[in-house]
């Protein structure tokens, strides 16, 4: 072989490789993703139909078609060039001439969504207004490309708006709920929530941050310190917490602010960003460190309840918005991995073909059918809530619901996109084969966010034992399994295990009521059984609305008996099979 011959460059498509069967079967696998994430998951349909009616349904449907097609053919892979290429969010300090701006600058891409997601009226106004049935389905949809940069935008604009309706007044409404309102993301306002300081996320009470009244102008306040933890930097509305001077230690002595980012249309309004995070997942978010020094604001509601319109319109929205963005995460695991598994062949045999796959696909199925199912009740009850029709216990179930169901969700999230991982083997460990790898690294910081574990665990405690919230949530639960009928043998199981673990959660009430919730050490288990007795309720309902026959009712078999069933054993259990069967049938999975 002579020089020139060893360096004769080779065709920058291998011959070969089209006739290669294993690129072929991942490129079949590519071509059979889906165009429209609606479509994709006919269950959405099913569980509206249940908790929203089917009226309600068929009204907000070809919304939903829209944005289904939107997130699956704009959305995603405009998060696809911004995390491939690492085109991540930029800090813009200054301008050409020196002057302070304080902008974040995104990739093109960034905007191409947040046109499409905008426009779908998540967080539209006036008539256009979403339920919060609309809302959880929209946002379900997209996050299907897990948090992609905007979906933390959309839930602190959705708190900011629930804040100023509910609680600001008219100047503060008139000023901001306009843009927003608005569907056009180019002259839309986007809002941002910073409670968390470096010495404390959990413990908001510790908050530095001051508020001094503003000898210039009646009503404002200016706000200095430090915020630690500050996504949607680019915000054009920050709602900050800070402590008026003089108002007591705690979360009693806070306020909650409307910071607008500029006064004059360019101007920082007194802050800094420091830096921009680097993080593990929600990457294409930029979450930043941030100075206030005499930032012009006007507290949203009376000065003195700072703390209740942060938690009860900012983190209670927050936190039901979590769990659909968990849930969704979990549903685009599952889509990735079954039809991974169609179409991936080992030994000579689909990979989907093997029972232990099958196995982890159907488990995976039915977790996510389990979240939808009492993160959609939850949205009933916030619809309820908000109008008004919620009765003392409905009130006491949302209250419960709002903090449980975050934990358990976000867990489950983290979990069944680590199982999606599993089925595609070494290769779902590839940034660029799917999206997996971004779904697990969001949904571990979806755990973290909105309270962690144990602060939101410590929450139920102290609700149960100030406001009965457990014996509320109880009454409700079971209340919706009479009204749905008996279905099965599962129903008296369920019923059953939503008693015994009531009992054993309301062992750590009594005692935190006395020792504090240090006294409490095994609370998460009993919450996340107790969860998991009122998740089997959801979907047993849903199951009976359903008429049953569908792999609805496998896979709600299945979760019983491996969540609620006391003592179970997959293996001595002859119908074991046939449940994972009839939980993949319709995805020939
Ligand atoms: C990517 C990202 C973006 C964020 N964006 C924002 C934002 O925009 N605005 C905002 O305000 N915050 C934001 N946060 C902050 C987030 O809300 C906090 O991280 C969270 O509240 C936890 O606070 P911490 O990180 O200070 O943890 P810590 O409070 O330091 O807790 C550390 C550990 O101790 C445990 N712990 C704390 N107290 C107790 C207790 N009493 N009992 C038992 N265990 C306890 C916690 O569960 C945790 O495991 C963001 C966080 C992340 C990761």
């Amino acid at each position: 072989m002579t020089p020139e011959q060893a360096v004769t460059p080779k065709p920058a498509v291998e011959p070969e490789q089209a006739e290669q069967p294993g690129r072929a079967d991942l490129a079949a696998w590519w071509d059979d993703r889906p165009t429209n994430f609606y479509d994709a998951s006919p269950n959405l349909a099913r569980v509206l139909d249940r908790w929203a009616g089917p009226a309600a349904r068929e009204k907000i449907e070809p919304a939903l078609r829209d944005f289904g097609a939107a997130v699956a053919t704009v959305v995603e892979p405009s998060v696809v060039v911004r995390e491939a290429h690492r085109e991540l969010p930029a800090h813009v300090p200054f301008d050409g001439i020196g002057r302070r701006i304080e902008r974040i600058e995104f990739h093109p891409a960034y905007e191409t969504a947040g046109r499409a997601i905008w426009a779908s009226g998540m967080l539209a106004g006036g008539g256009d207004q979403p339920s919060p049935f609309e809302l959880t389905a929209l946002f379900y949809l997209l996050s299907h490309c897990g948090e992609g940069g905007h979906a933390c935008p959309v839930v602190c604009t959705a708190g900011a708006i629930r804040a100023l309706e509910h609680r600001g007044d008219t100047a503060l409404q008139e000023r901001f709920l306009p843009g927003l309102h608005q569907r056009d993301y180019g002259s839309s306002l986007r809002a941002s929530q910073f409670l968390t300081e470096v010495q404390g996320g959990s413990d908001v009470g510790a908050n530095a941050a001051r508020a001094v009244a503003d000898p210039d102008s009646a009503g404002a306040w200016r706000i200095s310190g430090e915020k630690w933890f500050c996504s949607v930097a680019d915000a054009d509305l920050f709602v900050v917490t800070a402590r008026p001077d003089g108002a007591p230690d705690g979360t009693r002595g806070l306020g909650c602010f409307a910071v607008p980012r500029t006064l004059d249309g360019s101007t920082p309004n007194g802050f800094r960003i420091r830096r921009l995070k680097d993080k593990l997942g929600t990457r294409a978010l930029a979450s930043a460190e941030i100075d206030f020094d005499d930032a012009l604001g006007w507290p949203i509601g009376p000065i003195d309840r700072g703390f209740h319109v942060a938690v009860e319109e900012l983190l209670n929205t927050s936190r039901w918005l979590n769990a659909v963005g968990s849930t969704g995460i979990m549903r685009r695991a599952y889509l990735e991995a079954s039809a991974f598994a169609r179409h991936r062949q080992a030994f000579g045999r689909p990979v989907g073909s093997f029972p232990l796959v099958r196995a982890q696909l159907a488990r995976m199925k039915a977790e996510e059918y389990a979240a939808l199912s009492s993160t959609m009740a939850l949205a009933g009850l916030v619809a309820r809530t908000d109008d008004g029709r919620a009765d003392e216990r409905e009130a006491g179930a949302h209250r419960f619901l709002v903090n449980a169901n975050k934990y358990l969700t976000s867990i489950c999230a983290t979990d069944v996109a680590r199982r999606g991982i599993e089925v595609l083997g070494g290769n779902g460990t590839i940034e660029d084969f799917s999206p997996l790898p971004r779904l697990y690294r969001d949904a571990m910081v979806y755990e973290s966010w909105e309270g962690t574990h144990n602060v939101l665990s410590a929450q139920v405690l102290r609700d149960c034992a100030r406001y009965g919230i457990l014996d509320h949530t109880l009454g409700w639960v079971h209340a919706e399994l009479e009204r749905a009928g008996t279905f099965g043998p599962d129903t008296a199981t369920v019923e059953a295990a939503l008693n015994a673990t009531a009992s054993r959660l309301w062992r750590s009430v009594d005692a935190a009521a006395t020792g504090g919730p240090d006294a409490a050490p095994h609370v998460r288990r009993q919450l996340e059984a107790f969860m998991r007795a009122v998740q089997a309720a959801c979907l047993l309902t849903e199951v009976a609305a359903e008429g049953g026959g569908s792999d609805k009712a496998a896979a709600t078999a299945l979760f019983v008996r491996q969540h609620v069933t006391p003592g179970y054993e997959p293996e001595d259990d002859l119908e074991w099979a046939g449940l994972v069967e009839g939980t993949l049938a319709g995805d020939a999975g």
